[in-house]
């Protein structure tokens, strides 16, 4: 299979739709997640172009955990969270709906489920969420 670079996430890193963004780096984007399936839910994407972990370059690879240790530990904090949990979907078969390399970082706390997906953020309850990791950043 190959990129797409129509993929929503592609138009997000040329600006073409808009992001609730936390945190970029040279090689790596990190933004909320638009249908959260815990609060502070967030996606890390490589800014360079690749479908899924199967397709990535150990850069990519490399660049995006550095990225998610980063991003683990500043959800924790911002939401006073006990543990973190990270998501990694590869093809349709894999759990996988947008074709650009991402991971899902979600703050956790003790005996709180994840909610259900699909369901759309309230996008003044976003901005809110990501103000608070946005601070821990600094
Ligand atoms: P996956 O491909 O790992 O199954 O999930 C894709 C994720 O991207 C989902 O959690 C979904 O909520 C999120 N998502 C889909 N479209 C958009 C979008 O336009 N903006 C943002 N910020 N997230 C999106």
């Amino acid at each position: 299979m190959s990129y797409d670079s129509d993929n929503i996430f592609a138009k997000i890193l040329r600006g073409e739709i808009p992001s609730e963004k936390l945190y970029e780096d040279e090689s790596t984007y990190v933004f909320m997640d638009i249908m959260p399936r815990a609060d502070g839910h967030c996606l890390v994407i490589p800014k360079t172009p690749c479908r899924n972990m199967l397709d990535a370059s150990p850069e990519q690879l490399t660049a995006c955990l550095v990225t998610v240790q980063k991003m683990g530990h500043a959800v924790m904090q911002a939401f006073g969270a006990e543990g973190v949990t990270v998501q990694q979907f590869n093809e349709a078969a894999g759990g996988q709906e947008v074709f650009h390399l991402h991971y899902h970082v979600l703050p956790r706390h003790d005996g709180v489920k994840l909610r259900p997906p699909g369901t759309m953020a309230d996008f003044a309850v976003l901005k809110d969420q990501a103000d608070k990791i946005r601070a821990v950043l600094g």
